[in-house]
């Protein structure tokens, strides 16, 4: 239904649009015929077609104006025009006419119109109207006349096309260039009024809020300045603050019945205003003579006969100062003054006022920052993700050029860079040194942030090592990572920006500092949990449960891809006369000493566990009996020329192996087991120190 609907009027659209398309050319096919020509007499038929133009034209201009400039309508209204200038030529006298020229006037007109394909489709409709017209109407058969004609009008239709363009994308740029003009301004005026660190240039929602800030202060000042205009008939009142740069004076608000303000900004310390700031002293004049020109707001010769200036102090330093004159010889009273004065004071507040409301909007918005950043790091897992998560938080609190986490060890007083992201992180990922100098050592040794204030000399301060520097950036902080009073590492964010950490972000990114340190403390410990699950204390080789579950895996994997599999057990031979002679801990640092051992000599893939007692076992993937028994020979080998030192002395000790692989001697890991049993047997009644397969 509503398919129909649209349809229905999707014609009856183009109906309409196709009657002023028709009514153009059947009135350029009357023109062609040189319908219009003097020599036919003005009648009735002239003036109905007069008429009907005007109609035509006239309502599909209102469409137009009405639906904005929708190319097929342009098109339309173009050819339109066209014709109808064709028809009126003709009736003048055609090409011969005074008004010919006419015609390239509204081909240029309609082609600085028309926009896309309507504006080149008229001009070539304009080029072959004209051909038509001069050919059939006027009969005129010169090809070099005819094609003067065609390149005028393609000429007009081009250069009116083109320098309409080029005002299009001029007034475009300029108007960007007053929006930028526009948003610096009040970036400056953020910075004058004290609202904003500058460090905060470039984000989005703060940038609003600054802006909306400024608005209210200039909005507190000028009903200020307004009701002091009002009250004490004063013909100028305005308030001026030093620039940027502290050189120079510039209008912040006035209000004033003068059209001869001046746009500033002026010299400091000129005329009657600059004796205010220079003195920090109200001045009053009295009595000023006509053509006064120490008043540097005026632009021309001053009208005022009385004048008054009281800087605006804030604890003592000199912020601004508020100016007041008038017309009439009428001195500032000491009440008038003590009121200027007063205002002063009602001026500082409201910039005061602003102040504080952008800081606690902006300490909201960190609050908000740290409190989602401290849910996410409660869900990480591992020391990974709380990094990840840790990093990101710091970034959204504080924009920034490069940030890493660096942890340092005790037992080793080493540091190491964890995680670094952004500049050249990767000349630091994984960077380990040892007890220095740095900022980095000096964080986690007094556990206190560095460099103070945030501000960064790379040619004087080294970050982790006098090696691995950290360039282009102005901005440091190095905040320490902190568990139970003990140090774990830092936090580190730079920035290219001078002074990008302001005191409100320290805060929160310290803040942020702990909750990270809390979760790095907790991630480690569910590491060194797992890993205890899984390893043996006494070696730190795999325990049983853990390699029986690894084996299962790799059974199942090299059964799938028929991959071979072999499996070497290892027993020390006369071990318990070790124990009886050497004592128990002599022992075990012998059993130490062979998981070292096992671990140096085995590959990348392979498994090595402690069984139990002094049976160790290695898995080695595709290997057959041949490789595995290699491995099993540079083992006993090795340990065999092993001295491990007791009490007693050097101690030196031998094992048995027996290897067996998988498919060929055992289908299961059972078997599997019991065969290399069976081989490590053999090997002990052959005599010991000896690698045997089955
Ligand atoms: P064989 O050459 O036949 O292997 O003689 P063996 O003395 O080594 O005999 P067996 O393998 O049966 O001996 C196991 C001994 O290993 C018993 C025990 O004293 C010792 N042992 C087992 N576990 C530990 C341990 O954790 N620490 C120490 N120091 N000794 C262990
Ligand atoms: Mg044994
Ligand atoms: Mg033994």
């Amino acid at each position: 239904m509503t398919a129909l609907v649209q349809a229905a009027l999707r014609m009856r659209r183009t109906a309409r649009s196709m009657w002023g398309l028709a009514a153009a050319f059947l009135l350029g096919a009357f023109v062609l015929t040189g319908f219009f020509l003097p020599d036919s007499r003005l009648g009735w038929g002239h003036l109905a077609w007069a008429l009907a133009w005007a109609a035509v034209f006239g309502f599909r201009a209102r469409v137009l104006a009405r639906q904005g400039a929708e190319p097929r309508l342009a098109f339309e209204l173009g050819l339109l025009l066209l014709v109808g200038v064709h028809a009126l030529v003709q009736f003048r006298g055609g090409v011969a006419s005074e008004l010919y020229p006419l015609t390239y006037v509204a081909v240029a007109f309609v082609a600085s119109f028309a926009t896309g394909w309507a504006g080149a489709s008229i001009v070539a409709f304009a080029a072959t109207l004209d051909f038509g017209i001069s050919f059939l109407a006027e009969h005129i058969a010169d090809p070099l006349v005819l094609a003067a004609h065609a390149f005028f009008v393609l000429c007009f239709g081009a250069l009116s096309f083109v320098f309409t363009r080029a005002e299009i994308i001029r007034v475009r740029r300029k108007s960007e260039l007053e929006l930028q003009a526009q948003q610096e301004k009040v970036r400056d005026e953020t910075r004058l009024f004290r609202l904003v660190a500058p460090s905060s240039d470039g984000l989005r929602d703060e940038e609003r809020l600054y802006e909306t800030s400024v608005q209210e202060v200039h909005q507190a000042l000028y009903h200020t300045l307004e009701l002091l205009h009002r009250t004490l008939g004063l013909h100028t009142c305005m308030l001026l603050m030093p620039t940027a740069d502290g050189e120079q004076l510039h209008i912040i608000e006035l209000v004033t019945a003068s059209d001869d303000i001046a746009d500033g900004p002026f010299s400091l310390g000129s005329g009657a205003v600059g004796a205010a700031v220079r003195r920090k002293v109200t001045t009053n004049l009295q009595q000023i003579r006509p053509g006064y020109r120490g008043l540097c707001y005026y632009r021309g010769p001053g009208v005022v006969r009385s004048f008054l200036a009281v800087p605006v102090l804030e604890y003592g330093h000199f912020r601004a100062v508020l100016c007041a004159d008038r017309l009439e010889d009428r001195p500032f009273t000491p009440q008038e003054e003590e009121l200027l004065r007063n205002s002063t004071s009602h001026i500082l507040r409201s910039v005061e006022n602003e102040r504080i409301f952008v800081q606690l909007e902006r300490s909201k918005r960190e609050q908000e920052i740290l409190y989602r950043g401290s849910r996410a790091l409660s869900t990480a897992r591992n020391q990974d993700a709380v990094m990840e998560v840790g990093l990101a938080t710091a970034a959204e609190i504080a924009s920034h050029d490069f940030a890493a986490i660096t942890e340092y060890q005790t037992e080793g007083r080493r540091h190491i860079v964890r995680r670094a992201i952004g500049e050249k992180a990767l000349d630091f990922q994984g960077l380990r040194f040892r007890d220095n100098a740095s900022l980095t050592a000096m964080v986690v040794k007094n556990r206190h942030y560095l460099p103070y204030r945030g501000e960064f000399d790379a040619k004087q301060q080294v970050l982790f090592t006098k090696k691995a520097r950290l360039k282009g950036m102005e901005s440091l902080l190095v905040l320490p990572l902190v568990v139970r009073e003990e140090p774990i590492g830092t936090l580190i964010v730079a920035a290219k920006a001078e002074q990008a950490f302001a005191t409100s972000a320290r805060e929160t990114l310290q803040a942020l500092a702990n909750q990270l340190a809390v979760a790095m403390a907790n991630a480690r410990a569910v590491r060194l949990l797992e890993e205890k699950a899984t390893t043996d204390g006494l070696t730190g080789c795999l325990n049983k449960r853990a390699f029986l579950a690894e084996m299962e895996q790799k059974i199942l994997a090299a059964q799938r891809f028929r991959r071979k599999l072999s499996l070497i057990v290892t027993d020390l031979d006369h071990f318990k006369a070790v124990n009886d002679t050497y004592g128990h801990a002599s022992g075990d640092r012998v059993l130490r000493e062979l998981g070292r051992v096992l671990r140096r000599v085995k590959r990348e893939t392979d498994l090595v566990a402690r069984f139990g007692g002094e049976e160790f076992c290695v898995l080695c993937e595709e290997t057959d009996a041949r490789g595995a028994r290699l491995l099993a020979e540079r083992v006993r080998e090795e340990l065999e020329n092993t001295e491990v030192a007791t009490e007693l002395g050097p101690l030196k000790v031998t094992a048995s192996l027996g290897v067996a692989t998988f498919p060929d001697d055992a289908s299961t890991a059972e078997a599997l087991f019991a065969q290399s049993d069976k081989a490590l047997y053999e090997a002990k009644s052959r005599g010991r120190n000896q690698v045997c397969a089955i």
